[in-house]
């Protein structure tokens, strides 16, 4: 092929690629200034106690991603679960809350969500190092590297209206595809520069082992034991409690709650 040719193909792939970008972006745009349902209104209001906290600006940039999530994504339920508004946005709602003050792509790689009435079973594989066993577990949500996350309705809205526990199967599940952004579940996201990795990884690699040590010593600690269980488990956790608890985390924890409060570009202490 003359390489004349190959330039221009090359050329107008680009050119395609940026044109479509524009237009998703005109689109968003759009659906973030739409008028926002009222009847949703209605449901955030009765599901989601962390909305009735939100700031009139925030809970109005919240609207405008909504909008957009449910434009983009799909939702399909299983065991029986027919998928109505009152799943949708309220799954929805809690997955924009990571993104409120953040400039992201929404969650690019997810295309699908999957929803069960309850808890459900899901095979996982184990390893002890040398042999790989596959087991049958109960999970209340779980997270995909190929575009889905799947997630109990039951436990989607208790975790909506329940504020104080410090746990929330959505924040968790939707904090994991943040984390996958680079191809990798590890506990760090995508972050802006080199100085920002450099203090995240000191403090989660710090917080991380304290954790460990407290767990290993059968000590009682604030962020959820399952934290423990992995980088990518820990910063899962402590996204939970920055939504759910963020008085208390910030004071036993400030440094940590440091770095969330820049990650996320959010200070939930103040709406508490
Ligand atoms: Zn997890």
């Amino acid at each position: 092929m003359p390489i004349i040719l190959l330039i221009i193909i090359i050329l107008t792939i680009l050119l395609v690629v940026i044109a479509m970008r524009f237009q998703r972006k005109r689109f968003r745009q759009k659906l973030k200034t739409k008028a926002f349902n009222p009847q949703w209104v209605l449901i955030l209001q009765k599901n989601m106690t962390l909305y009735q906290k939100l700031p009139d600006e925030l809970k109005c940039r919240l609207h405008g991603l909504i909008n957009v999530f449910l434009h983009e994504k799909t939702f399909s339920g299983y065991n029986g679960l027919q998928i109505n508004d009152e799943i949708r946005v309220t799954i929805a709602a809690q997955a924009c809350i990571l993104l409120l003050n953040r400039d992201d792509d929404f969650y690019p790689t997810l295309y699908n969500i999957f929803v069960y009435p309850g808890a459900f079973k899901s095979m996982q594989t184990t390893s002890d190092g040398l042999v790989n066993t596959l087991k049958e577990t109960v999970r209340t949500g779980e997270s995909w590297h190929r575009g889905q996350v799947v997630l109990s309705w039951k436990h989607s809205k208790q975790g909506a209206q329940n504020e104080k526990d410090g746990q929330n199967v959505v924040y968790h599940e939707f904090a994991h595809q943040l984390d996958n952004d680079d191809g990798r579940i590890d506990g760090t996201p995508v972050l802006n520069s080199a100085e920002d990795y450099k203090s995240w990884t000191k403090v989660f690699s710090e917080e991380y082992t304290q954790l460990r040590d407290k767990i290993a010593a059968h000590k009682k600690t604030l962020i959820d034991g399952y934290g423990a269980e992995s980088e990518g488990e820990f910063f899962a956790v402590v996204t939970e409690l920055f939504f759910e608890r963020p008085k208390l985390f910030k004071k036993e924890h400030l440094e940590l709650y440091k770095e969330l409060e820049k990650f996320y570009r959010l200070n939930p202490a103040e709406w508490f």
